[in-house]
């Protein structure tokens, strides 16, 4: 079972990650994009990082809940109000339960990855965060009967996939979809930081 510590150290790990990754993800924007997608996501795991040495909330559900309020108002660009809904959503399926058992993290990821298709209306293959979560999703309840720590690592491995799944495709969303063909070779800098911060979720201890 996963404990509100458990969520809390994940995010921890998930923050920790993105500062490391901070350049490589403003990187991959540069080309596609506006150069500031590492910069962003920085900002908001900071925020967050910020809050919970405040006060860390009492259940799972309310510390996701943090997270979504937190990135919603720090991230800003496209990504801001997507993850913040991911988040918003998954805080949303887990209730207040004091635990979380593994169909409830997997019933968070699922709930995630509708609320960021429902606020962004992208599909798979268009080149965008989704690529990496819903191949994530897929994998995560494939292996519901394994355990936490293997739906995790099945979704981090699946959400690698599917990131590296963008590089030869057509944007179809966001800014990258301005480019049109000329969008084509790069690594969508969203679906980068989503297997990032599922691959620190796994990890995390
Ligand atoms: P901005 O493009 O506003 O500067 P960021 O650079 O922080 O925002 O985030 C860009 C990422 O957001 C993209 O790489 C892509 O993964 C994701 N994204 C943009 N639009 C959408 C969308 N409509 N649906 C899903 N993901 C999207
Ligand atoms: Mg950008
Ligand atoms: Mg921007």
């Amino acid at each position: 079972a996963c404990t509100t510590n458990d969520v809390v150290t994940a995010l921890r790990a998930a923050a920790a990650t993105v500062a490391e990754h901070r350049v490589e993800l403003t990187d991959l924007d540069r080309p596609i994009g506006d150069a500031d997608h590492g910069e962003n996501m920085h900002r908001g795991f900071t925020a967050l990082t910020a809050a919970l040495d405040g006060a860390v909330p009492e259940t799972p559900g309310a510390v996701l809940k943090l997270v979504a309020t937190t990135l919603i108002s720090k991230v800003g660009g496209a990504a801001g109000p997507l993850y913040g809904t991911a988040f918003l959503r998954a805080a949303t399926a887990v209730g207040q339960a004091p635990e979380l058992d593994t169909a409830a993290v997997v019933a968070a990821l699922r709930a995630g990855l509708d609320g960021v298709v429902a606020r962004g209306k992208a599909e798979v293959g268009d080149a965008t965060m989704v690529d990496a979560l819903a191949r994530a999703v897929e994998a995560a309840e494939a292996a519901t009967s394994d355990g936490v720590a293997a739906v995790l690592t099945a979704a981090a491995d699946a959400a690698d996939e599917g990131a590296n799944s963008t590089i030869p495709l057509v944007a179809r969303k966001g800014r990258a979809s301005y480019l049109g063909e000329r969008s084509i070779g790069h690594l969508d800098p969203g679906a980068r930081s989503t297997a990032l911060l599922l691959r620190a979720f796994a990890e995390a201890r």
